[in-house]
């Protein structure tokens, strides 16, 4: 223990849990990459604005949740919160809607920063995997991320999620909505900062977890009633599109979600062993963004999902993943001159790409044959003066417990086959 701690609501990923994060990220990202989508990556802290104009000012993310600073040569800039704001900046920055064929499929993978009060599945530091369709208004490319999302969960082993589904509308039918939901909610018993909320962003109050708030909701206009025939079709086609494949969903209307750039599609993964942060990942369109960021009007549909509830998830589920061992050959030298010859060996082996490793730090052949067993190695190889005064080594295989003098010239190939 040194005098230091991690931070307030921020934890280590340290071997060996950390190899089930790691394999969590790639098969959230797996089904993306399979699918068209390009690799980005964007900075960690972006211009302060950028959150403020794009996810929006009413938003708990951007009023409540970010970690702003003020850079030496006075720039304001703020730990990235979310990601969608970021790679739609970092796309029309490089002009890749320009490029070729729209929609830019993107994807990335990495660290978001919220100042939150933590809880167990809240975080101040968390990772999300994402994903970012641009440029196109296309109900097929809604159901694809949908899609791709419940793959990556059930590749996983995941069974107990379920999909949210609504609508929020457009710029055409959801104004007309907002106005019935101001009328609605002006009449109700509320605090002064929801009041507020009422006149900034009145469809997060339907997201108000409170239940002095929700019991107050009951009769609130719905939106499907507002819904105009644009919006209507255009659900209609996700829905059936998700059907087709077999993607079981739910029809929500409170679903709103808690960042003011949504149009149209919306949708959340909830797992039900998580108690109250039971999201797993969420996402929809977006198609005002690009231009309130000063870019053209780009349509555009996204998804995040947490890697750190997805691990809960899996361990609520009692989910264990299948994660290979990652060393195959574990070296033990009996002896100075055995330690020379071996460590040569495992250099070999490393180099035609076999995973090994070596009892390092001159430990007696207990304490070394304790690492080999940790390292989960299939083959150890110990040797010692007398094993190579006769030019050979001990190649044993730890799953059967047989042993056996391999020539030491032969022993790369020997491993290799035995591998195969
Ligand atoms: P919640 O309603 O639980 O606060 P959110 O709507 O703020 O979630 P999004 O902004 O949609 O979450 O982020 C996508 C996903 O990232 C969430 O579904 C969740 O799995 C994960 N996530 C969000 N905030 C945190 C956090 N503070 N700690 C861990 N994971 C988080
Ligand atoms: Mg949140």
């Amino acid at each position: 223990m040194s005098t230091f701690k991690a931070p307030k609501g921020t934890y280590d990923l340290t071997p060996p849990d950390s190899a089930k994060y790691l394999a969590v990220r790639e098969a959230l990202s797996a089904p993306l990459k399979n699918s068209g989508y390009g690799y980005i990556e964007t900075p960690g802290f972006e211009d302060v604005a950028l959150f403020s104009r794009g996810v929006g000012e009413s938003t708990d993310i951007v009023s409540k949740e970010m970690y702003t600073l003020t850079t030496k040569g006075g720039s304001e800039l703020a730990l990235r919160p979310e990601g969608t704001a970021s790679v739609l900046r970092a796309a029309l920055e490089a002009n890749l809607h320009k490029l070729g064929n729209l929609p830019v499929k993107l994807w990335y993978s990495g660290s978001y920063y919220r100042y939150e009060r933590p809880q167990k599945g809240r975080y101040r530091h968390f990772s999300q995997v994402g994903a970012e369709a641009i440029g196109a208004e296309d109900p097929a490319l809604d159901a694809e991320l949908i899609i791709l999302a419940d793959q990556a969960y059930r590749t996983l082993g995941l069974q107990n999620f379920r999909i949210l589904l609504n609508s929020l509308g457009d710029k055409e039918c959801r104004p007309v909505y907002r106005d019935a939901l101001q009328e609605f909610l002006r009449e109700l018993d509320l605090d002064d900062d929801t009041r507020r909320r009422i006149d900034l962003n009145p469809l997060r109050v339907l997201d108000d977890k409170r239940p002095e708030v929700q019991k107050q909701l009951v009769g609130a206009p719905v939106l499907r009633d507002y819904l105009c025939d644009a919006c209507k079709a255009y659900h209609e086609e996700v829905r059936d599109l998700l059907t087709a494949a077999g993607v079981v969903y739910e029809d929500d209307e409170k679903l709103v979600r808690g960042l003011d750039y949504y149009t149209r599609t919306t949708f959340e993964f909830v797992h039900d062993g998580l108690g109250s942060q039971s999201a797993v990942g969420g996402g929809g369109r977006y198609d005002g963004l690009s231009e309130m960021i000063g870019g053209p009007a780009l349509p555009s549909v996204g998804w995040a999902l947490g890697v750190d509830r997805t691990v809960l998830a899996l361990e609520a589920e009692g989910v264990e993943l299948e994660l290979p061992s990652s060393t195959s050959v574990f070296a033990v030298p009996l002896g100075e001159e055995a330690r020379r010859v071996l460590f040569a060996k495992v250099t070999e082996l490393r180099r035609v790409g076999v995973a090994a490793d070596f009892a390092f730090g001159g430990r007696g052949l207990k304490g070394a044959m304790k690492s080999a067993n940790r390292s989960g190695a299939r083959f150890t190889v110990v040797a010692g003066e007398r094993d190579l005064a006769e030019g050979v080594v001990q190649l044993k295989d730890m799953e059967s417990g047989e042993q056996q003098a391999v020539a030491l010239d032969a022993l790369v190939a020997e491993v290799q086959q035995k591998l195969a």
